[in-house]
This record gives structure tokens, sequence and C-alpha cells, in this order.
């Protein structure tokens, strides 16, 4: 088999695996109970704290942990409407192509009686500062814009936009889930006041995640009870998920050149190879991108046909996200990005990590080009393309 889905979740490293089987038996205590077994878990939990911040340039006391990355996205953004509402501030900026975990925190809002304004994604995938500075206005009290896309991978000014949110004292949140573990972040030199992030994305373990919060704003809870988290997060800590966490990107961290040099050169040969496929595209800017994300289009086909003929042949990706994915709308961010139906609903995501060979893209690049082309042998829309009746797009 060969793994191509690491934007949907990953395999969790060694490091993190040894790491957490090793707690399981070890540290199983709570870390709120007073007797060493359970203050020796509170050290545990501590001592991941410290590792998490440190990797993103934040003080420990700055991490809270969450079950992931859906959970920090509703808590920053119900914190942030909190904050605004108090203040009859009752407007946030964001973007189309934001997760599910922000929209739909977004929609509900809305309901709530916020405002929302969704700032242009261009054709490149990236968000131009200047009109998210636009988008502010004197009631707006959130600007949250994710750090990289989990579709199209394209990597945002965040430093920019962190600037302008500070220069007009606007909190400003990003959902940086596929970035953490894979480029560099600091908080404090990209301007950011809240961060989420979640351990199965960097080889950690699934139902873990963080949110950064910086110094002075005051977490609003999404779960009530004890005084776990400060009291800001109720419930007895997964301290081995914590723990694995911070070890999968503590090692994330330490080998981040390496990794990245290694799997934006795979990324690269793998873009070469499907663009000599007639009629398809790259979505979002080809080299202002994640190491490891290719999206593309290929007119004529449908992604889940596509997808279930290289599933055959061992080949595991993704069409639009695995949340959209069963359902007939085509991916939100590729109509964001301006596709049309048509050409979003043949895309197709790889999203590739460093144990991936020079074999394993050839052979994904031969697979793809072969399943295209007899996909578009018996496709109607392909035949109206080459017969005329229909204008290639791509
Ligand atoms: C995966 C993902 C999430 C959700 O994280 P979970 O830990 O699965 O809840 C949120 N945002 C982005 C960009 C993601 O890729």
């Amino acid at each position: 088999m060969i793994y191509a889905d690491n934007a949907a979740t990953t395999k969790m490293s060694e490091t993190a695996r040894n790491t957490m089987i090793k707690l399981l038996d070890e540290a199983w205590g709570n870390p709120s109970s007073l007797y060493t077994h359970g203050q020796k878990a509170k050290e545990i939990l501590e001592k991941a704290r410290e590792d998490v911040a440190g990797v993103i340039g934040a003080a420990p006391r700055e991490i809270t942990f969450t079950s992931g990355g859906s959970e920090a996205d509703n808590q920053a953004i119900r914190t942030a409407a909190e904050l605004g509402r108090q203040k009859n501030k009752m407007h946030i900026v964001s973007s189309a192509f934001e997760h599910h975990a922000v929209l739909h925190t977004l929609n509900r809002l809305k309901k709530e009686g916020f405002e929302v304004t969704l700032v242009d994604v261009h054709e490149d995938g990236i968000i131009i500062p200047s009109e998210v500075e636009a988008a502010i206005r004197e009631d707006t009290c959130l600007v949250t814009i994710m750090y990289a896309n989990n579709e199209i991978g394209t990597i945002q000014p965040i430093r920019e936009i962190g600037e302008i949110c500070r220069s007009k004292g606007v909190i400003f949140h990003t959902d940086a889930v596929q970035a953490v573990g894979h480029i560099p972040i600091n908080v404090e030199d990209d301007n950011i006041d809240m961060l989420s992030a979640s351990g199965h994305k960097f080889h950690g373990p699934k139902g873990t995640g963080f949110l950064y919060v910086k110094k002075g704003i005051r977490l609003t809870n999404l779960i009530e009870g004890g005084a776990q988290e400060k009291g800001k997060r109720a419930g007895t800590e997964n301290v081995a998920g914590i723990a694995a966490m911070a070890a999968a990107l503590t090692e994330a961290n330490g080998k981040m050149e390496e990794t990245s040099s290694y799997v934006t050169g795979k990324r690269n040969k793998l873009i070469d190879g499907l663009s000599k496929i007639p009629h398809s595209a790259i979505n979002g800017d080809s080299s202002n991108r994640l190491p490891g994300n290719v999206n593309f289009c290929f007119e004529g086909i449908e992604g889940e046909s596509l997808l279930l003929l290289l599933d055959d042949k061992g080949i595991c990706a993704s069409s639009g996200s695995a949340c959209t994915s069963g359902s007939l709308d085509p991916s939100h961010v590729l109509l964001a990005i301006g596709r049309v139906h048509d050409v979003a609903h043949g895309s197709l995501r790889l999203s590739i990590d460093e144990d991936i060979t020079d074999n394993d893209i050839d052979y994904i690049i031969e697979n793809v080009t072969e399943v295209v082309e007899y996909l578009r042998g018996f496709s109607p829309i392909w035949r109206d393309l080459t017969e005329g009746k229909k204008k290639f797009i791509l």
C-alpha cells in the first residue's frame, strides 16, 4: 500500500507510539490526584505542555490541550465571539476555504446574531492581506484565517495578516492544523493570538490537539466540569495521548528541514509527472504550498471513481476533504478558488510524507495517468468535450 493521504491523518511515529504505550502502562494515574502516582502523570502532562509551547514559541501557560483541531477551532472562535459580544462587536472576518470546523462554527454564530465576512480566495489559493484589512470594521471582534489549506496546501501570508490585526486591535486566530510540525511557526513573529493544532496531522495520536491562546485572552469553556486546564477545559486529561503528541511534535520539529526538503523534492516530481496528463491542472500555487501536498483537477472524470480505482492499485488518496467525500457537492475549497463544478468534481489530492520513495512516486504517476485515461474512455462529459459539444476549460 502507498499511503498518500497524510492531510486526512498520519500514521503515528515510532517515537509517539512508544511514548504512548509506555505511559499507558506506567503513568495512568489521574493528574489531579495528590498522591505520587497522580503527580507523576501531572509532571508528564506539564512537560508535554512545555515541549509543545517551545516548538511554536509560546509560553507553557498559553497552551490548552484539546481533543483535536476541531475542538480547538470551536473554542478559539467561541472565545473571540464571547469577548466581542461583551463589547457589542459582532462581526467576524474569515475566508471561504476554511475547514468546516471553522465555517460551521461561524454559521452557528450567524444564527446568534453575528455577521461574517468571508474574504475571497484567489485562483492561486492565497489570501491577499490588504483584502483582509479592507474587510475589518469598527465592530470586528475576530479574524480567523487558516495557516495552510487542508485540500490544496497553499500557505497563507499569516505574518502580514497578523500584523494588520494587531495594528487594528482585532483578535487573530489561525487554524494551523496542516502547518504545525510541517513548516516553521512562531506565534510571536507571526503575530498570532490564537492557534489550533491537531496531533494526528503530525504523526501523533488521534483525539489529541491543542489551542494556543496569547496571555491576556480569557478562554470561554466549551466543556464545563472539573478544573483541569486552568478551568478552561474540563475532563480528565488524556495523559499518554498528550505526551505522545508532544513527542511527535518535538520529533517532527527537530527534523523539519530535512523532511521538508526531501518531501518537497518528491512532491515536485509528482507535480511534474501529473502535469503531463492532458487537460489537467494543479490546484493552488505550485510552489507556495505545503511540502507534501499535491492537488490536481482532471477534466472529464469523477474524482470518486478515480479514488476507487486507485484503491484497487493500492494507492490511498483523497478527492476533496474526507469530510465532504460521500456527498455530491464538489469541494468548497475548489469552488472558492474558482473551479467550475464539472472541473472541481474531477479532483485528486495526494498528500505525501517522508516515507514516500522515488519508486512510489513513479508508481503513482503511472497509475493515475492510466486510470484517468481509462475513465475518460467511457465518460459522457469527456465525449462531449472531444466532440466539441462542450468547451475544454483545462
Ligand atoms: C484535520 C483538520 C482539522 C480537524 O482536526 P481534528 O483533530 O481531526 O479535529 C481542522 N482543520 C484543518 C485544517 C484540518 O486539516
